[in-house]
């Protein structure tokens, strides 16, 4: 009954069929409760079952080690650029910030305000359209922000930077489609809606013992070591986009997990990338191999005037959501983990007979 269409939107984006099949028979009955998954409470324990699970399987799935929390916050990962600032950076302390793109733009806009922050390394200049190589870092920084991948501008860090700080990641829009080395990581942030799940629940991955260092006063909600101690349930957790996560990453798992997800990806980015620069009708938007994103695949038209006959012709077929960001114009293709390579392949014929 899903999968009617290819989905190749940014996000909200594509979950797996199965996920979207179990998620809504439990709107109807969650675990013959006689009662729907909306109208449960978050303490009872089918429901606390839910959040260890989905806690254990980001554990798994990433190798998370006890020295890391794993939460599930509201606010998005728009709260994150703040968040992360407000309980990582003193007034007098400063952070190194990788600018690549508008998300990126935005963490920095929010951390100036908790303290001192120094951008490393920009692509402004390029429309953000690579990743910028040998970046040179200080010693002394708290930590290194960056955006792991750039989902307007198609670019996506392939390897993570050397630095003596922890790294302080943005992953909403790749959660969960490659392996990470946990071990260069003081906090990972991601909204769940791409790979993880859908839009309502954030996830948080922080290094315990970087908290509790700054001078300020912390709002209890905005504060890490909250969520850790009531095992995010403070207050009323997203229990839907929860549970919905925990079905997706159970998936991801069935697959064989992110090693898994990462040959999945990088064959689909392939197909994908080698048609558009095959084609003379297209081109990418992001001309250096190394950078570009295994997530978001965006190009554009050689000749302006077959932007949108292009668009209606991945219509026609059923490919949906293939147009650019509106900031950078174009296409862009989003291929989540949970985009099979058979659409893919559908929007690939679509480009060859155009
Ligand atoms: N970071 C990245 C990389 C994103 O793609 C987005 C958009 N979903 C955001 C941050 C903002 O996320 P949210 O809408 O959950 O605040």
């Amino acid at each position: 009954p899903y999968m009617k269409k290819h989905n190749f939107f940014a996000g909200p984006a594509i979950l797996p069929a199965p996920v979207l099949e179990q998620a809504a028979a439990a709107v109807s009955d969650f675990e013959g409760m006689g009662l729907s998954i909306l109208e449960i409470s978050h303490r009872s324990p089918q429901f606390v079952a839910v959040l260890n699970e989905a806690e254990a399987l980001v554990r798994e799935l990433l190798g998370v080690s006890d020295d890391f929390a794993v939460l599930f916050l509201t606010g998005g990962a728009s709260s994150q650029f703040f968040v992360s600032a407000m309980n990582l950076l003193n007034e007098d302390q400063t952070a190194g910030y990788i600018d690549t793109g508008a998300w990126s733009a935005k963490a920095i806009k929010e951390a100036k305000n908790f303290g001192g922050v120094n951008v490393l390394a920009s692509s402004k200049d390029g429309n953000y359209n690579y990743i910028p190589e040998n970046i040179e870092i200080p010693s002394g920084l708290q930590y290194v922000h960056l955006t792991a991948n750039n989902t307007i501008f198609g670019t996506q860090f392939a390897e993570f930077p050397e630095t003596d700080a922890p790294l302080v990641a943005d992953m909403s829009s790749e959660i969960f489609s490659r392996r990470l080395p946990m071990e260069k990581f003081g906090l990972i942030y991601a909204g769940a809606q791409k790979n993880m799940g859908p839009a309502g629940v954030t996830l948080a991955i922080v290094r315990k013992d970087l908290l509790g260092k700054v001078k300020r006063t912390l709002p209890t909600m905005l504060d890490y070591r909250t969520h850790i101690a009531k095992q995010s349930s403070f207050n009323t957790p997203p229990v839907f986009p929860i549970y919905v996560s925990m079905l997706t990453m159970r998936w991801v798992k069935a697959q064989g997990g992110v090693e898994a997800m990462e040959k999945h990806n990088a064959d689909k980015a392939q197909l994908l990338y080698d048609e558009i620069d095959r084609n003379p009708k297209f081109r990418g938007t992001v001309a250096n191999k190394a950078s570009r994103s295994l997530m978001n695949v965006t190009f554009e038209p050689v000749d302006e005037a077959d932007a949108q006959p292009f668009l209606d012709a991945c219509e026609a077929a059923g490919c949906v959501g293939v147009k650019g960001h509106r900031s950078v114009g174009g296409f862009r293709a989003s291929i989540y983990n949970s985009m099979p390579k058979s659409s893919v392949q559908a929007l690939v014929d679509v480009m060859k007979s155009f």
